[in-house]
């Protein structure tokens, strides 16, 4: 079994397009997928707000380098723009976890860091799956209670959906 969390962001162009792209790339593989969500950019600040969902899935054929590179892979396919470092891009597609994998490989960071502190994959994660864990980190219910209110707040959930 190789269930895995992949977080999905765009920010340039048909955001939900390149979303929607990210999702028919692992189709068969989905066991859900959140709402899709507007996030206020963080880092470089001056950029269009993003579009954000998670997606679980589960493949036993696949190992957490096959979801690195499908993941990747989708990002090609998107045209993926990007000058700046946290800058505007079509698509983003994080590995969250796999399994309980542990990697400080830095081609393939798991759990990917900084998802700690990003509202705009726990709140997601926490609507499809409020019992989630991360691993190393403890429930994510609970490292969303710890995040700042303004921080939750700047993660609206938009009418937007995507098609499975
Ligand atoms: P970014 O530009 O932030 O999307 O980072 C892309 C780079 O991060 C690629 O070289 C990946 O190999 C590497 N990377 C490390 N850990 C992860 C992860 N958990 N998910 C996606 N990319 C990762």
């Amino acid at each position: 079994m190789s269930r895995a969390l992949l977080s999905l962001g765009s920010n340039l162009g048909d955001r939900l397009a390149f979303l929607q792209s990210a999702v028919d790339a692992v189709r068969p593989a989905i066991v859900a997928v959140s709402s899709v969500y507007e996030t206020k950019a963080w880092g470089v600040e001056d950029q269009p707000d993003f579009l954000n969902a998670v997606v679980l899935v589960d493949d036993p054929a696949r190992d957490h380098w096959d979801w690195l590179r499908t993941g990747q892979a989708a990002e090609q396919a998107a045209e993926r723009v990007r000058e700046l470092r946290w800058g505007p891009r079509t698509l983003d597609v994080d590995i969250v976890t796999v399994d309980g994998v542990r990697s400080d490989d830095p081609r393939l960071l798991l759990p990917h860091p900084g998802t700690p502190e990003r509202a705009s994959v726990l709140i997601p994660w926490s609507e499809i799956e409020p019992d989630a864990v991360l691993p190393g980190h403890g429930p994510v219910t609970g490292l969303l209670a710890a995040r700042p209110q303004d921080d939750r707040d700047s993660v609206r959930r938009t009418s937007l959906r995507l098609v499975l």
